[in-house]
């Protein structure tokens, strides 16, 4: 009798070959499906309870699949599309998963068909290939100005639940704060925007500060609240009497002494804010500590200052004023120092709000984001996040393609006729790409209540006539039209980075023939 052999433990599961791929894609369209309803303008909310209760109301695709907490190895390859997406370009993460699930379907039914898995990845390839160079030849013409990044961050916002009216301010909120930050060779740093939520006021009032919106009090309570014109010093050292490299000890024997050690000590904490006050301080933010007699003192000055403030705050009072980061007040002077408009602590829903209002080229931006509950400020803090990411993707590289579908209709039509010139089997595949990418517009045309199949007719008839057509969503209308017409567009870049990574996903997952698990 021979024994069994057992190389794996016995509470590991395996499956193997197409049962193996099924579940995977079956896990891949499972997640596409719990997303395809929220794409575009009339896509609807999700609303997701977490274990402790919480409740998020949500349009976004990357928001959605982080919350839903998925298990599924091969479901969770898709949620990483999403995310990438998320953090590559900001925004199409809903069309990245819809189109990676797509993929993985068609995939199915050619394998099914007995067309082998490593046809299918090349034929995917040789796709995404066409797919990139039909985005090329739609870009959309002329510079992209500061109106045409308007329309942009209005595409990426629209359907977000902010209102339409909203929409249309947070759109030029938004762009101003990019071109503000954006250096010479129109790179923006996200760490230079900054998002500052308070619920209390309707998403309109959200507002853009070129400087620092923070919850620090002063360190006093009798320090001015509100400067103008204010010269700012930002410090990361510690402000009270200098505690010594090495222990000094004192050996006090006197009452005379005593009263002379804390005399000197009571000196030095002066000296402080008369350092300070003579270089012309008015704005004292500190990321280290100011001890209770040092801001005593710089209140008498009639210092306004800050302790303990955030690192990420206190580079951002340095990039808002010009001034320099300081470990040491020796040898302070003009040059070290920044300029501020204005810096005012306001009484905002029961708390103190400053505001620093940096110099005209300052180099950071809040956006103070207003909404009348938790639940709007979260989602239009979700939107201006995704139009942020749009703008500074657009406006990086000068490049728009038309949204609403048109894209995608290009795309398919430009596989379909390129599919002939690819040989053998991955000629299926390229055609099973083109129909995958027909899912958009589909959706689009579904969550906008059209049929699909008499959209995607008539979006062809038209793109074959005029070039360019998308299933045009305002307000209440749906029409099919050159979405350029109705400021309908994207960035090139998202879309790119859609078509790639969804391609990588699917490719990677359709790869796989065995699953093994330990327990
Ligand atoms: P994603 O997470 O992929 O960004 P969205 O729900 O934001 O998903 O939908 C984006 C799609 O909606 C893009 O294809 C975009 O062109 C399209 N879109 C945006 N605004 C409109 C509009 N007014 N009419 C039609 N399509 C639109
Ligand atoms: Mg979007």
């Amino acid at each position: 009798m021979q024994q069994p052999l057992y190389v794996l433990t016995e509470s590991t599961q395996r499956t193997s070959g197409t049962d193996a791929r099924r579940s995977n894609v079956a896990a891949g369209r499972a997640v596409a499906s719990a997303v395809r309803t929220t794409l575009g303008p009339r896509g609807m909310d999700k609303l997701l309870v977490d274990s402790s209760g919480g409740v998020v109301v949500t349009n976004d695709g990357a928001t959605i699949l982080r919350e839903m907490d998925i298990e599924h190895p091969a479901a969770q390859m898709l949620v990483e599309v999403a995310e990438t997406q998320e953090s590559e370009v900001g925004d199409g993460t809903t069309t990245a998963a819809v189109l990676a699930g797509e993929l993985l379907a068609r995939a199915e039914g050619l394998l099914d068909d007995d067309v082998h898995a490593t046809a299918v990845v090349e034929g995917y390839h040789e796709a995404l290939r066409l797919a990139l160079d039909a985005v090329d030849g739609l870009l959309v013409e002329g510079e992209v100005d500061r109106d045409a990044l308007v329309t942009v961050a209005e595409t990426a916002m629209t359907g977000k639940g902010t209102g339409d009216v909203a929409t249309g301010v947070l759109a030029e909120i938004v762009v101003d704060a990019v071109l503000q930050v954006a250096d010479d060779g129109r790179r923006v740093d996200r760490d230079d925007i900054r998002v500052f939520t308070r619920t209390g006021a309707s998403a309109a009032a959200t507002e853009l500060v070129r400087g620092v919106v923070f919850e620090e009090e002063p360190a006093a309570d009798n320090m001015p609240r509100s400067v103008e014109d204010a010269t700012v010093a930002v410090l990361d050292m510690k402000l009270d009497v200098r505690s010594g490299e090495v222990d000094t000890e004192y050996t006090i024997t006197s009452v005379e002494q005593l009263d002379a050690a804390i005399s000197a000590e009571d000196a030095e904490r002066r000296g402080i804010a008369e350092t300070l006050s003579e270089a012309g301080v008015d704005v004292v933010f500190s990321s280290k500590e100011i001890s209770d007699p040092v801001a005593a003192y710089l209140a008498d000055a009639g210092i306004l200052a800050f302790s303990n403030v955030k690192t990420s705050e206190a580079r951002a009072f340095a990039r808002a004023t010009g001034a320099r980061r300081l470990g040491t007040l020796d040898g302070i002077e003009s040059g070290d120092l920044g300029t501020a408009a204005s810096v005012r602590v306001e009484r905002h829903g029961g708390d103190d709000v400053t505001f620093l209002d940096g110099s005209d080229d300052s180099r950071t931006v809040t956006l103070y984001v207003r909404g009348s509950t938790d639940h709007v400020v979260d989602e239009t803090e979700r939107a201006i996040d995704d139009a942020l990411g749009v703008v500074v993707a657009a406006h990086a590289d000068g490049e728009i393609v038309p949204g609403a579908g048109a894209v995608e209709i290009a795309i398919a039509d430009r596989l379909r006729s390129g599919a002939n010139a690819v040989t053998g089997r991955k000629s299926l595949a390229v055609e099973a790409f083109a129909d995958a990418v027909d899912a958009i517009p589909r959706t689009l045309a579904e969550n906008a209540g059209l049929d699909p199949i008499d959209a995607l007719v008539d979006l062809r008839a038209r793109h074959d006539r005029e070039g360019v057509a998308g299933i045009v969503i305002d307000g209440p209308s749906v029409q099919i039209t050159d979405p350029r017409d109705d400021r309908v567009v994207d960035p090139a870049a998202v879309k790119r980075e859609a078509l790639e990574s969804a391609t990588e996903a699917a490719t990677m997952i359709l790869r796989i023939d065995d699953v093994i698990a330990a327990n």
